[in-house]
């Protein structure tokens, strides 16, 4: 068993947010009414890309074949043209023609020539495949003077983002975004085994508790392939989940977003209960004037107390900060920057930098109209980004530094989307290196256990004292890492699986996520290192006292962590040391 929990590298689109133009019938009933899938253009289209003639599937076997002895894909590729100088095979005919093959017992399973043929291989290097869905349309308590509006799209999404696009097109129904999003990574040859599953759309907590019950039971069916027309009565989330522990889709990790002003201690309990195993949270700006101009609706000090409470209850927390907005000024954002990694605040475990963009439909289009705000350009941005990324702390990683909105629907400012890799590119030329773990995390190649360090940096963080457990190569690149929490006060007195405990709230190790049963020699999830940061957890909190070791468990890795010496509780998986 090599399940680990773990969280891809996530592709969300917006932080907390919801929407106004609310579609009656979906509002009034929580259960979506089930529709056919989408027969849109696109749809069809790419349904059409993916039906192969018996002469596209013999000439993808015979590329097979060639990879197969030792041929690069590109090669095979230009060597197998397709007749008439119709170009050459896409990626997809080639996944398609291999699963043809195993599903017929011609050939076994062959995850190292699935690797190389499979499309954006990068998706699911982190060791699980990400799978986003959009809630429905639902009015949002905010009132941010920053956030756009699109009607028939929850608050402060657009449809042309890719996320939002697919939760149009399955009109926001949980089970057929899954599922579609499941054949469609299986066609281009991704594992499904492990999934993470991404929650946008608004903040969750905002919308009615039968919505957001049914909601999560609707997504563990999907991954669980049951009851696809909901039509089996009264189902119960826990029975669900039961089964989704074996289940053929397994899922390693469930992400939810919300604001600030709407983390409470009975919410996050819910959350748990629900499987939710890491929380987005859109804090913005700590500081008061900027977050009261752009009429945030929080403070920065309730931004603290949600992200200790969240930390507390075990969660990993994303913290979305956005640099531009009215007010701020470059130098003011990289003061506002420093405020996020004060000892003992918020030291998110991720970070997502979205730079407020100027977009018409948002109020701060007036403000720009009337001169009282302009966007930065792009040149300073990518030098603002570079700055502010030479300050993050080794133990977090910044998933974006923006925001993929299609560039015409920007008025004015940056309308780059690639903005990492300039910023990356900045960086180098100044000599300088980002040390956030998206940038040092290994990629492709094997790994020797021999070689690796296992470092442990200490931090203090809401309440608690952190340990950022780490496995490093020679060349400084990360392979796998554990968090641990050590409560400094017995914060938590209602969850019981927590009383005098400390919590991991993160155990990855990186590798390509393989189709379960699978081997790949030398795969870092393949050398024990889990366990080893399992180990290392357990002697720290073991010498500082703590009766317990709790591990906020997704549902599809609690195997794993029964495995290695844990007890399913009530919310939490834990181990006694006692
Ligand atoms: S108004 Fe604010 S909280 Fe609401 S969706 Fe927009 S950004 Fe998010
Ligand atoms: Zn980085």
């Amino acid at each position: 068993m090599d399940i680990q929990e773990v969280m891809g590298s996530v592709s969300s689109r917006k932080e907390d947010c919801i929407i106004f133009g609310l579609r009656r019938s979906q509002d009034s009933c929580p259960e979506v009414e089930l529709k056919s899938m989408t027969t849109s253009t696109e749809r069809e289209r790419w349904q059409k890309k993916r039906q192969y003639s018996p002469q596209e599937l013999e000439l993808a076997l015979k590329v097979l074949e060639s990879v197969r002895s030792g041929a690069e894909v590109r090669q095979a590729l230009r060597a197998n043209p397709l007749p008439a100088g119709r170009g050459f095979l896409a990626k997809h005919a080639l996944v398609a023609a291999y699963r043809r093959m195993v599903e017929k017992g011609e050939w076994e399973e062959d995850p190292v020539l699935l690797s190389k043929i499979r499309m954006k291989p990068i998706r699911t290097l982190s060791g699980v495949t990400t799978i986003t869905i959009l809630t429905k349309p639902h009015p949002c308590p905010g009132e941010c003077i920053f956030c756009p509006s699109e009607a028939g799209l929850p608050q402060s999404y657009l449809s042309d983002e890719p996320g939002a696009r697919r939760g149009v097109e399955n009109h926001f129904d949980p089970y057929l975004q899954v599922s579609s999003r499941l054949t469609a990574l299986h066609q281009v040859g991704h594992p499904t085994e492990k999934i993470e599953l991404l929650i946008l759309g608004g903040s969750w907590s905002a919308y009615p508790a039968d919505y957001r019950e049914w909601f999560i039971r609707r997504c563990f069916e999907a991954l669980n392939e049951e009851n696809p027309l909901d039509d089996q009565g009264p189902v119960s989330l826990a029975e669900v989940q039961a089964r989704n522990v074996n289940g053929v889709h397994r899922n390693v990790g469930l992400v939810i977003e919300t604001r600030p002003d709407l983390v409470t201690l009975e919410g996050l309990l819910e959350l748990r209960r629900q499987g939710v195993t890491k929380i987005q949270i859109g804090v913005q700006s700590m500081d008061d004037e900027i977050l009261l101009l752009n009429r945030r609706g929080h403070t920065a000090e309730e931004a603290e107390t949600a992200v200790a409470l969240i930390r507390a209850a075990g969660y990993k927390v994303v913290v979305h900060w956005m640099p531009n907005l009215l007010g701020a000024t470059t130098e003011s954002d990289r003061e506002d920057f420093r405020r996020l990694w004060r000892e003992g605040g918020l030291q998110p475990d991720e970070l997502k930098i979205y730079p407020c963009q100027l977009l018409e439909s948002a109020e701060l289009y007036r403000y720009w109209q009337a001169g009282d705000y302009q966007p930065y350009s792009e040149e300073t941005l990518i030098s603002l980004i570079a700055d502010v990324k030479l300050e993050v702390p080794r133990f977090c990683r910044i998933n974006r530094v923006i925001r993929d909105i299609p560039s015409p629907l920007v008025v004015e400012g940056n309308r780059n989307t690639s903005l990492r890799q300039d910023v990356a590119l900045f960086l180098k030329q100044r000599g300088q290196q980002c040390q956030c773990i998206r940038c040092r995390e290994i990629r492709y190649g094997k790994v020797d256990a021999e070689s690796l360090t296992l470092t442990d940096q200490v931090y203090l963080a809401g309440n608690a004292e952190e340990h950022f457990l780490s496995f490093n190569t020679p060349g400084d690149k990360i392979v796998g890492f554990l968090r641990l929490s050590l409560p400094k006060v017995q914060s938590n007195p209602a969850i019981p699986d927590l009383h005098e405990a400390a919590i991991i709230r993160e155990v990855h190790v990186y590798g390509q996520s393989l189709e379960v049963g699978s081997e790949q020699v030398g795969a870092a999830q393949h050398i024990g290192l889990g366990t080893q940061l399992l180990q290392q957890a357990e002697r720290i909190a073991r010498d500082r006292g703590y009766l317990g070791l709790a591990v906020i468990s997704a549902v599809g890795t609690r195997n794993y962590y029964a495995d290695r010496g844990f007890e399913l509780g009530q919310l939490y998986m834990r181990k006694s040391l006692e």
